[in-house]
Parts: structure tokens; C-alpha cells; sequence
């Protein structure tokens, strides 16, 4: 593996959140039933395997906005499709000690959030352990596609995976790959009070160490600009003001990029034109929940186990099969 965790952008600069339910319409996220159970299983065994904590499920409180949510809520929560995610529907205000929920709002299962760089600089340890990484540029130019095996430097090997998120924008290898930015930007707060459970409407506040809980995120596709702004620290902090009524003290504004496609889904398989060049990229908004589920369908068909779905497929994107760099 090559990384330069230093030019890290995104994974880096993620609160980590999970979430089934989520948008303003509060509906079932795609492919739930499938990647929540996928996400459980992965973290837990990933904590074991490395022997350290950074997988913390919660619940997560989402206030009601008007009556007519309540109301709607009251009949989707006996939905079976929904019920495995809701733990309760409330419909009188119940945490207005720390927020504010005059309608009552509902409590989420199956969230919590993930200590992402927690649990990537224990990857980074083990695979350091163990001789696998190697913490440089990965110069594209010079790797070679051969028609059975591709060779950079002095390694050889049956394939290559490029999970290099919103790098492969910098290769023009992969020009033609639909990666677009999509700016995020954070605070990192201290609250003068311990909140109950995750809060999150128009923003979510999730625990960071010492005390400090990050306040996130925007989503902005014009203005990408590689710094904080100012636009963003007052929409974020409008949003705070909207949610919770617990002091807080501003500490820090980090900016990141999510790489996102135009159809919001994860980009896996092979880079048409280019045998042996593997993609996993595209995880948006949402790489925490998605990465184990796609990761394990990626390996699955690299082993001849199993299919890339349709849907995830890099073959959807038919303005990749023309013309992109020649096999050797
Ligand atoms: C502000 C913000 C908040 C977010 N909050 C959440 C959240 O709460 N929950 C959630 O699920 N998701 C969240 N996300 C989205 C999540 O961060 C992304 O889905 C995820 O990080 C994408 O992971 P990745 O591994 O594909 O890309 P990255 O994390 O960008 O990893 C790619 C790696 O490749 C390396 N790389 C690239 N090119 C090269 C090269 N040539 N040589 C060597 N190394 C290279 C980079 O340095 C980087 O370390 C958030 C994103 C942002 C910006």
C-alpha cells in the first residue's frame, strides 16, 4: 500500500457518523438492510483484530420540525421496513433540557459514529508492522500496465486497487473517472455540557477526545476553495444555535473534500482499457457505512466469489470505454 496520510482531505477530516435514516425527507438510507449489518460486523471484528477502541455506537436524536412530521413519524414507526432503526418516536418534547424538540422527535438505533483516523493510524500500524505500506507519492507514471500484471518500481503484481479518493483527479489516467468534489467543512467545539445522545438536524455534534465534539458539515459544490471560510463557520454556527441549547466555545474550522459521483453511488471494478487497474473510490458522503459492505463485494469478485452489482459497477459509466491509456 502507498498513502501519504498527510494529504488526506477527506477520511481525515470525517466526523465518522452512521446513520440508516437520514436527509430532510428522514428516509431510509440506500441499501440499509444490507450495509448496516456489514458495518456492525466489520468495526467490531476490526477492533478485535487490532486490539483497540474507535467503533462507538450510540443513538442518535433527531427533533421533530412541525407537527406534521410527529404526525407522519407516528404512522411510519410501525413500517417493518423502518422499525429495525427506530427506537422510539416521541412525541412531547423529552431532551429540552439540552435541545430544542417542542414537537418531540425520534430516536435513532444502529447510529453512533466511528474514530476514523483512530482507526486508520491503527491500520497504518499494523500494516507498517508488517512491511505492507509505504508512506510516499505513488507516482501514476510510472506504473506499468502489462496485459497479466502491473510492475511500479521494483513490485510486481497480478492487479493494483487505486483507492485514492479525490487523488485520482490529480492522474491523467483516470481523467475520465466521474469523481467529482464536493467541500465539507467542520468545527470542532467544547460544549459546557455532556449531551445525552448524538444530536443531528441540519448539523450533527459527535464526540471527539478530550471533551471536544465536531459540529459538521457543510455541503458546497461551487466555492472549493482549499481553506475554511467564513460563510461556512456561520452556517454551521446558526445550525448549533438551532439545535442545542448547551454553551459552547468555537476551537477549530477544518475544511475537507468528499469524493463524490454523479449518481451517488460507490465506483468499484475495473478501469475500462486498462486489465488489471482496479477502482474502489466514489464512497461520498457516506464512506464510513459504505467502505466494509463494497470493500467485501471488491474482494469477493477479485476472487472470482461473487459480482460487482450493477449499480456500483464501474461498466454504468459508459463515457470511460473510450480511449483511456493503452496497455502495454
Ligand atoms: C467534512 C467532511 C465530513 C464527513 N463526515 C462523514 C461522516 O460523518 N460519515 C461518513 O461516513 N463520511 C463522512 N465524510 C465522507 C468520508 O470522509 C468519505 O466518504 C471517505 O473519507 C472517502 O474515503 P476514501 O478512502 O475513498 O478517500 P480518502 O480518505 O481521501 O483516502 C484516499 C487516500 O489516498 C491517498 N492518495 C491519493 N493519491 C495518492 C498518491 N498519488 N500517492 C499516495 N497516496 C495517495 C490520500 O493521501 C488519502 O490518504 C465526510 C467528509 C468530509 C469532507
Amino acid at each position: 500500500m502507498f498513502d501519504e496520510p498527510n494529504q488526506n482531505r477527506s477520511s481525515a477530516i470525517a466526523a465518522g457518523l452512521f446513520n440508516p435514516i437520514t436527509g430532510k425527507l428522514l428516509t431510509r438510507t440506500w441499501m440499509a438492510d444490507q450495509i448496516f449489518p456489514e458495518l456492525f460486523r466489520f468495526y467490531q471484528s476490526a477492533e478485535n483484530f487490532l486490539d483497540k477502541k474507535f467503533f462507538y455506537p450510540q443513538p442518535l436524536y433527531r427533533p421533530f420540525l412541525s407537527a406534521e412530521e410527529q404526525n407522519e413519524w407516528m404512522g411510519l414507526s410501525s413500517s417493518e421496513a423502518l422499525k429495525p432503526y427506530i427506537e422510539k418516536v416521541l412525541t412531547v418534547s423529552t431532551y429540552s433540557n439540552q435541545v430544542f424538540d417542542s414537537f418531540g422527535g425520534i430516536q435513532l438505533r444502529q447510529c453512533g459514529f466511528l474514530d476514523v483516523s483512530g482507526f486508520m493510524g491503527c491500520v497504518q500500524r499494523h500494516l507498517a508492522a508488517n512491511q505492507c505500506i509505504v508512506f510516499e507519492h505513488f507516482d501514476d507514471d510510472q506504473l506499468v500496465v502489462h496485459a497479466d500484471e502491473v510492475v511500479y518500481k521494483s513490485c510486481r503484481a497480478k492487479k493494483i486497487i487505486f483507492c485514492n479518493g479525490i487523488g485520482s483527479l490529480n492522474s491523467s489516467r483516470f481523467e475520465k473517472l466521474p469523481i467529482r468534489l464536493l467541500k465539507g467543512e467542520t468545527l470542532t467545539v467544547e460544549l459546557d455540557e455532556i449531551p445525552e445522545l448524538i444530536y443531528n438536524c441540519g448539523v450533527y455534534i459527535v464526540p471527539l477526545a478530550n471533551k471536544r465534539y465536531r459540529v459538521g458539515a457543510t455541503y458546497e459544490t461551487k466555492n472549493l476553495t482549499r481553506d475554511t471560510t467564513e460563510a461556512a463557520r456561520m452556517e454551521l454556527e446558526q445550525k448549533i444555535k438551532a439545535l442545542i441549547k448547551i454553551p459552547y466555545q468555537i476551537i477549530a474550522q477544518d475544511w475537507g473534500f468528499r469524493p463524490t459521483t454523479p449518481d451517488r453511488r460507490p465506483i468499484l471494478g475495473e478501469y475500462p482499457e486498462s486489465k488489471n487497474v482496479i477502482i474502489f473510490n466514489g464512497l461520498g458522503t457516506k464512506g464510513v457505512s459504505l467502505a466494509p459492505y463494497f470493500s467485501a463485494q471488491l474482494v469477493n469478485w477479485l476472487l472470482g466469489r461473487g459480482e460487482i452489482q450493477p449499480e456500483v459497477n464501474i461498466k454504468r459509466f459508459k463515457s470511460l470505454t473510450s480511449k483511456s491509456r493503452e496497455v502495454v
